[in-house]
């Protein structure tokens, strides 16, 4: 079954062709970084218009490179949640109308959710394992029983992991898109450089709840003292330090959820799951027999791969969307099991 996936939640305006939900025949992901670089963020109404003037080239450009007609999708699929609702919107429709041309079945995918299963396209693990899902918007540790069969254990209380590298380099003024640039910087800064305060495990009820807040004002609170001549407030040793407290703390929570779980598996997802300190740290948890698994750097970001590998799934199992679903910009089925 090939099933063509189309993503355009946020600035990557990207469609893919997975066949029987593993392999990926083509994934073209339209990114458009470089519009919104001089806002040092995506502007909606810009990203949305963008979408509509590149969506029809993307798809068609994804089913050529999957050496692939029309007539050969077999089932369109779709990011519905969450995201910009303009962006959401020109994904969508396009998707409708081209499933309703070819006659084919069509599906709507939450987004967050192909974040996680990312990982199960090239590196599949057996269930259940533990999710690390850390992206732009979301921060979440989760217990994984199956695709659709997700347990929150624990989530971000306020900033995601993601914003904060963002934040971080945009007041430093060290380049956009954030997290990428901290991470390059880092290569070649100190770590212990500075010591930042990484927020201690929760004492009541939510010990794998975390907040990064507290963190981005900390470093972003060195500017003041920045640039001051001091060969130790590069802004290579301020990423390395920011990026070494952010992943520990993040590192500090998964081990915990480990130890009670029991679990012996684990897959991370999401943008910030492309963050080289991150993966070695977790492919060093190998070494204490677990089993880790994460989506290779194309498909930690957005894309559509994600989104057909995942509609796979469902579209398998028989579920099907009508041409009456809408989008929504906030996700509802990644909320805490908790109030
Ligand atoms: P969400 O998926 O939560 O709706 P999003 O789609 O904007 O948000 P993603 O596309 O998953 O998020 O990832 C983008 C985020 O990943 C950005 O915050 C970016 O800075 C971060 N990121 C990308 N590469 C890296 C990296 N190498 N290190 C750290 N962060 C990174
Ligand atoms: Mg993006
Ligand atoms: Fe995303």
């Amino acid at each position: 079954m090939n099933v063509l996936g189309i993503e355009t939640s946020c600035d990557e305006c990207s469609a893919a062709v997975v066949r029987d939900g593993r392999e990926i025949l083509s994934n073209v992901i339209a990114t458009q970084i470089e519009l919104h670089k001089p806002y040092e963020g995506v502007v909606p109404e810009l990203a949305s218009r963008l979408h509509t003037e590149w969506i029809a080239q993307v798809v068609q450009s994804a089913i050529a490179k999957a050496g692939l007609t029309n007539d050969d999708i077999d089932a369109v699929a779709v990011t519905n949640r969450p995201g910009l609702l303009g962006s959401l919107l020109v994904g969508l429709n396009f998707a409708k109308g081209f499933a309703a041309t070819l006659n084919v079945p069509f599906i709507t995918i939450d987004h967050i959710r192909a974040h996680l299963y990312a990982s199960q396209i090239e590196h599949p693990l057996e269930y259940p394992y533990l999710g690390v899902l850390v992206s732009g918007g979301h921060t979440v540790i989760c217990r994984v029983e199956g695709y659709d069969q997700i347990e929150v254990l624990g989530t971000t209380i306020d900033d995601a992991i993601g914003e904060a590298f963002d934040k971080v380099a945009k007041h430093y003024g060290l380049g956009y898109p954030g997290g990428v640039v901290i991470d390059r910087l880092s290569k070649n800064g100190n770590p212990n450089a500075f010591l930042f305060p990484g927020a201690g495990l929760n004492k009541g009820d939510h010990p794998y709840d975390i907040s990064y807040s507290g963190l981005k004002t900390a470093v972003i609170n060195q500017l003041d003292k920045f640039w001051d001549g001091e060969s130790e407030k590069s802004p290579e040793n301020i990423s390395a330090s920011f990026q070494r407290t952010a992943v520990g703390m993040l590192l500090k929570r998964v081990r915990l959820a480990l130890d009670d779980t029991k679990l012996v598996r684990i897959s991370a997802g999401g943008g910030v799951a492309a963050n080289s300190l991150l993966r070695s740290e977790l492919k060093n948890m190998e070494k204490g027999g677990f089993e880790v698994s994460f989506p290779s750097l194309k498909l930690c970001t957005d894309n559509g791969a994600m989104i057909a590998g995942l509609a796979y799934r469902y579209l398998s199992d028989g579920v099907r969307s009508g041409f009456d679903e809408t989008a929504s910009a906030r996700v509802s089925a990644f909320k805490k099991n908790y109030p």
